[in-house]
């Protein structure tokens, strides 16, 4: 009797998920496409650690991107394609070209009784997570956006925080009712997670999570200290806390793969890439052990940097083993060059020799011929007139404009990190987003759907179809 009593819960349990995967995760490179899988898969085999997981899954389709207004999308109509399966225009959240809203997978997903885990490693208000919570028809607000994530209702929050700024918050026209983010987010019921300990010693039937281990993004992986934890750890700990009957659905997003393809760093991008690799390890190991109820997708929501191997000064050749010698990203790097101007306004070049040689790796003395990190003529002149540059702009005490505008800023870093880039071989044609197709790659359950060549609402239609 006890035999066939399990046997009709078992029956119920299956046909509840019968053709459809009980357990999806979803990936999404932000800003990475194929030329940003291939640059960390070929700098992965070159290091002897052989190619991604990403790129060994065994369906994969070309995917494009456009969105309803432009041909290059920005990560907000990109977001909402892939989570709600609607071209949007550029800086939409979860709306339609109207202004009207749209649901998600994940929401689908969480109306159907399934867990739900939304995870990045930049804030979580930012356009990737946004737009499998949010309703915004402007992808900057974030104190909308945080409103929106705490109504949501979603099982699990990890990484960077709401990116709220409590002073534009209070003029919101939603503030009367809601304040504080963060109380807000409190107030429905999530357990605020505040360092990586408490977040490692969560424990299934903690409650709704949700982590505040900044107000703004993680660290880049080549910057972090281990003071946060990695993409990969906040998958394990998402799948620990959501697993159970009911199934989950997970999203993970690599945020910085875009930020560092914006500011054309190869090597901080690559390894944003692998970290997120690490990641998708996580979920093929629990696919390894529930191999009929698992699919794993990993996307890209558009290509950033229009990346390229091959450069017109390298030939047919390419340097992938150079970009070990660069060990933080240009970011950090000119933050360390703005401090020492702090503490030195006649700062020398003499001076600035040994951070580019620590961060870069470039060599000032020797044989440019027989070693490739020793700077040449050319890149020397280069490198020098940037520093030079800096110099007088120092004085000027303008203040510096935005990461990305070409004028009123510091030239050092970039130039270092043009002549890192040409000495590995590696072209850049973009500070910005490109119209190039991304990859999606797809193993287990349902993954045959995710072959050819699709649009990227082809995504979220194949996802809403298991929740239905
Ligand atoms: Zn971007």
């Amino acid at each position: 009797m006890k035999k066939i009593l399990f046997l009709a819960i078992a029956a119920i349990a299956m046909s509840a998920f019968a053709g459809r995967p009980k357990y999806v995760f979803l990936f999404i490179g932000d800003g990475m496409s194929v030329p940003q899988r291939m640059t960390a898969e070929e700098f992965s085999r070159k290091s002897g650690a052989g190619s991604l997981a990403m790129n060994t899954m065994p369906f994969s389709a070309m995917t494009r991107t456009c969105s309803a207004d432009s041909l290059v999308t920005d990560s907000a109509a990109a977001a909402t394609a892939i989570a709600c399966g609607t071209k949007t225009k550029n800086h939409y959240s979860g709306v339609d070209p109207e202004g009207k809203p749209v649901y998600s997978s994940a929401a689908a997903a969480k109306k159907a009784g399934v867990k739900v885990g939304i995870l990045t490693t930049v804030t979580i208000t930012h356009a990737t997570p946004a737009g499998f919570y949010a309703h915004r028809n402007n992808r900057g607000d974030a104190y909308g956006i945080s409103i929106d994530l705490a109504n949501s209702g979603f099982d699990f929050f990890a990484g960077g925080g709401l990116d709220v700024n409590p002073k534009n918050s209070k003029n919101h026209k939603q503030y009367a009712e809601c304040g504080d983010a963060y109380e807000y987010v409190r107030s429905k019921g999530y357990n605020i997670v505040e360092t990586k300990d408490q977040f490692l010693a969560l424990k299934p039937g903690d409650g709704k999570v949700f982590t505040k281990f900044t107000n703004g993004a993680l660290e880049s992986t080549i910057d972090a200290d281990g003071t946060q934890p990695t993409i990969a750890e906040m998958v394990a700990k998402a799948v620990e806390m959501l697993d159970g009957d009911s199934g989950f659905f997970i999203m993970a997003e690599g945020g910085r793969i875009d930020w560092a393809g914006h500011s054309n760093d190869a090597a901080t991008n690559l390894r944003d890439v692998l970290a997120l690799d690490e990641a998708i390890k996580v979920a093929l190991q629990f696919q390894d052990k529930h191999p009929d109820d698992t699919l794993v997708v990993v996307t890209g929501d558009h290509e950033t940097g229009g990346m390229s191997m091959g450069f017109a000064g390298t030939g047919y050749a390419l340097y992938m083993d150079r970009l070990v010698n660069q060990t933080m990203s240009v970011g950090k790097f000119e933050d360390k060059v703005a401090a020492a101007f702090k503490a030195n306004p006649a700062l020398s070049f003499g001076d600035v020799k040994p951070i580019i040689t620590e961060a870069f790796g470039f060599k000032f003395e020797g044989d440019a011929k027989k070693d490739g990190m020793v700077l040449t003529k050319a890149e020397l002149k280069g490198i020098v007139a940037a520093f030079d540059h800096d110099v007088d702009f120092h004085k000027s005490k303008i203040e510096e404009n935005s990461k990305y505008d070409g004028e009123k800023r510091y030239l050092l870093g970039g130039e270092c990190r043009v002549v890192m880039s040409h000495k590995c071989g590696i072209g850049w044609s973009s500070g910005a987003h490109t119209a190039m197709p991304v990859l999606t790659t797809a193993k287990g359950r349902c993954a045959e759907q995710f072959s050819g060549f699709i649009e990227n609402t082809d995504i979220s239609r194949i996802m809403k179809a298991f929740y239905e």
